[in-house]
């Protein structure tokens, strides 16, 4: 399934040109074109999908294995002082591209990504309200 304004399907499609760093059945990794860090790619599907809440299932259980080599090869061959995986849901999560994506995001202490957040003491009354939320609209 591709979407013909996706710019990720049209990367796809090879229409619009990528650094390929990975490719399987069901995957492709490229470097991001606005890293925030040095190494900063991305792993998508191959299947367009808007984010995680239509994804297939069998795509998203490929993306971790595909996440993981190129994270290793991230990890090998730039060292950097750690490594996040962020994916985005929506535009408040910071979605700008509507074709599921995962970022492999090279981190060096201090860089000031603000994705970041403190720790404060939770509300337990609230997480346990929250969580009964949640649980009652799982399927
Ligand atoms: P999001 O903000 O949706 O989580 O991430 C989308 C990412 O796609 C951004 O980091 C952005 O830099 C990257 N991106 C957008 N357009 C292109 C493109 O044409 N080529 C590549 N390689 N990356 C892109
Ligand atoms: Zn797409």
């Amino acid at each position: 399934m591709t979407e013909p304004d996706c710019i990720f399907c049209k990367i796809l499609a090879g229409e619009v040109p990528c650094f390929k760093l990975y490719e399987d059945d069901r995957t492709l990794a490229f470097m991001d074109i606005n890293p925030f860090n040095d190494g900063h790619c991305l792993i998508i599907t191959k299947a367009h999908s808007t984010n995680l809440f239509d994804a297939d299932p069998a795509d998203l259980a490929a993306v971790l294995p595909a996440a993981q080599t190129v994270a290793r090869a991230v990890e090998a061959a730039l060292e950097p002082e750690g490594i996040n995986l962020i994916q985005a849901n929506g535009p408040a999560a910071g979605q700008t591209v509507f074709h599921y994506h995962v970022h492999i995001f090279p981190r060096q202490l201090n860089d000031m990504a603000l994705l970041n957040w403190g720790h404060r003491p939770g509300d337990m009354a609230r997480v346990e309200a929250t969580y009964k939320k949640i649980l009652a609209a799982m399927a």
